[in-house]
């Protein structure tokens, strides 16, 4: 890992130094589009999507595998140009899992010293840490069936605070009682608020909502709004 770390800046160091420069204050970009915000406490509301490319887990249920790669290395100064073109004031930063570029927590920090409400959408099996307190965090705890329940990381939970929100996304009756009883342990006490969501076709949605009701849980259930409004639609 170190060698691997270590032959990365002797190539930056080889590089022109205005090469060096873009490589280092870019971002790998799959898309950039408007749309509404399809989930969590900002649903509805029109915002501009920032998609960064990669991401170390493979959940079952992905619909995002098309970011997983390729992509386009985009400086943070024309991205900032490319939000600001929209003309919205809801930037949500996603991915793949966005934390797993080093460069996303510079870009969380730019797009909040524009003043945008900004959100990022994280797996929750990275260090959230080091995310500028100005960002809403919506933050994933994978369930069994996603197939990456082991790459929670729990640490993260005390990083979150009142305006930001956990989210489930359930599949089935093995899904729901796993989220019920993380709710019930890992999560007393925390001032987030907690979404439970079906995993599209996997589940249908009134199934979940009964048992949300039946056990009258302090949750938010969520249908993703952009898949009832355009299906399974890259950039929409
Ligand atoms: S964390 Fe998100 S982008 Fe990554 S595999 Fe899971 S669902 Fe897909």
């Amino acid at each position: 890992m170190l060698s691997r770390f270590c032959s990365s800046l002797v190539i930056i160091a080889n590089l022109p130094f205005c090469l060096a420069k873009f490589v280092l204050n870019s971002l790998r970009i799959t898309e950039i589009f408007l749309s509404l915000q399809g989930e969590s406490r900002s649903i509805g509301f029109p915002t501009v999507f920032v998609r960064l490319t990669g991401c170390p887990l493979r959940c079952n249920y992905c619909d995002s595998a098309y970011a997983f790669s390729g992509g386009e290395l985009i400086e943070i100064d024309s991205i900032l140009e490319m939000v600001s073109s929209h003309g919205v004031r809801h930037v949500c930063v996603t991915g793949g899992e966005p934390l797993a570029q080093k460069g996303c927590i510079g870009l969380l920090e730019r797009l909040c010293d524009k003043n945008y409400e900004v959100s990022l959408e994280t797996s929750g099996a990275l260090d959230v840490s080091d995310v500028d307190s100005r960002v809403i965090k919506v933050m994933d705890l994978k369930t069994p069936s996603s197939g990456e329940e082991p790459k929670n990381r729990y640490a993260n939970i005390s990083q979150l605070g009142e305006k930001d929100q956990v989210k489930f996304v359930i599949a089935n009756r093995l899904d729901y009682l796993w989220a019920k009883e993380v709710l019930q342990n890992q999560l007393k006490g925390v001032a987030s608020e907690i979404l439970f969501s079906p995993s599209f076709e996997e589940i249908e949605a009134h199934i979940l909502a009964d048992w949300i009701i039946e056990d009258k849980l302090a949750v938010r259930f969520q249908l993703q709004l952009h898949k009832l409004l355009w299906g399974d639609q890259p950039g929409r």
